[in-house]
């Protein structure tokens, strides 16, 4: 979501100055880089909800964004798989709720057609979502990373954000922005610790530093 939101403001505000401030001393360490690798399409979401909508206009610019960056992914397809009766039950919520969601060729399948698809899988029937894949997220982190930085943003590791004292877009613009222009990297941390306690009483970034503002 960070290293998203940077892009994002990176194409839609030309020529900003953007810096995320990571805690680890790389991207992608945490949920992103750990989790299952589905791309999503929307199928458990309320219909007309803003989640929905994100998810299948989400998947269309993922798959959009990993073609760009030759990103391994694979609209392989999905089976959402009912062990007994009652999730047989949940299932067919589930198929309402994906068409109401505008998804495409959504099937429900008996024990014999899905083991047609996957014979290992145990349960007693299945709903198949086409529209689903996979990614490799930590590759979508890193082409994130190098994009973001193609575009004149920066990511400082090894920079963790103790507190927000003040949260307003001019503020956080102008911090950022005087980082860069005090740009000695060794740093960065302590001036922005500085900006916080001198100017705008912002952020502070490192409770261990101990530089005293000029
Ligand atoms: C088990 C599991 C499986 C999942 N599977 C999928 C899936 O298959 N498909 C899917 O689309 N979604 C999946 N998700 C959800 C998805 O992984 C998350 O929604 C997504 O990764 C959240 O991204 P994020 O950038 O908000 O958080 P993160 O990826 O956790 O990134 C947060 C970053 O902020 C940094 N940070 C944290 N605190 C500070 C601080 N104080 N100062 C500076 N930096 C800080 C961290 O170091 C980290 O790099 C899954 C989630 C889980 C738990």
């Amino acid at each position: 979501m960070g290293l998203a939101t940077a892009r994002q403001l990176l194409h839609h505000y030309p020529g900003i100055t953007v810096s995320v401030l990571e805690k680890e001393p790389e991207p992608g360490q945490h949920q992103t880089g750990h989790n299952s690798g589905v791309l999503h399409c929307g199928l458990y979401y309320t219909p007309g909800s803003l989640k929905a909508r994100l998810a299948v206009e989400g998947i269309r610019q993922m798959a959009e964004f990993c073609s760009l960056h030759n990103i391994p992914h694979e609209i392989c397809g999905k089976l959402v798989v009912a062990t007994n009766e009652a999730e047989a039950t949940r299932m067919e919520k589930l198929y309402q709720r994906g068409k109401a969601n505008g998804l495409e060729g959504l099937e429900k399948l008996d024990q014999n057609q899905m083991r047609e698809i996957e014979p290992h899988v145990g349960g007693i029937a299945a709903l198949k979502v086409p529209q689903e894949g996979i990614v490799d997220y930590p590759a979508v982190v890193m082409a994130l990373v190098r994009e973001i930085e193609s575009l004149g943003g920066q990511i400082i590791t090894n920079a963790k954000v103790n507190g927000l004292l003040l949260i307003a877009i001019i503020a956080a613009i102008t911090l950022v922005h005087r980082t860069q222009v005090n740009s000695k990297k060794q740093n960065i941390t302590d001036q922005i610790n500085v900006q916080a306690k001198d100017r705008m009483r912002f952020a502070s970034i490192d409770k261990k530093s101990t530089k005293e503002p000029k």
